[in-house]
């Protein structure tokens, strides 16, 4: 059994900021705490990951979490849905910059623009 998630990556790339810490009380408050989902037998370390699902979190995923996709994910946006805006450093520092309130009104129009256009693309497939 394997798991993408190798590490508690919330834990490695959260920045030390407020923004931060509310998106992780609020997910504690929605998901509990992570070591109340300590499993022994995981194929990933992070807690959040079950085995049979994946990760559990719908909704409050730190940026690193939220905004990776792997290759074979990112190459199918590109040759099935023809999107081609999505890279992975460049979201997750978007998504960053929003939590901490130095993301341009500019720029998060633009890409919330290119989301709506992307998920439109793949709701019409
Ligand atoms: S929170 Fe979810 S996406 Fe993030 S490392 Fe844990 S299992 Fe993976």
């Amino acid at each position: 059994m394997t798991a993408c998630c190798r590490d508690k990556y919330y834990t490695v790339f959260d920045l030390d900021h407020g923004g931060f810490d509310h998106l992780r009380q609020e997910r504690e408050r929605l998901y509990g705490t992570p070591e109340s989902h300590f499993k022994r037998h995981s194929p990933s370390p992070c807690e959040y990951h079950d085995p049979q699902r994946g990760c559990i979190l719908n909704s409050h995923k730190s940026p690193v979490c939220l905004a990776f996709l792997c290759r074979r994910g990112i190459d199918r946006l590109r040759t099935r849905f023809d999107i081609y805006f999505y890279d992975y450093l460049g979201i997750h520092y978007a998504l960053e910059w929003i939590l901490t309130g130095v993301f341009s009104d500019k720029d998060y129009l633009a890409l919330k623009t290119s989301i709506i256009e992307a998920t439109a693309k793949i709701t019409a497939a």
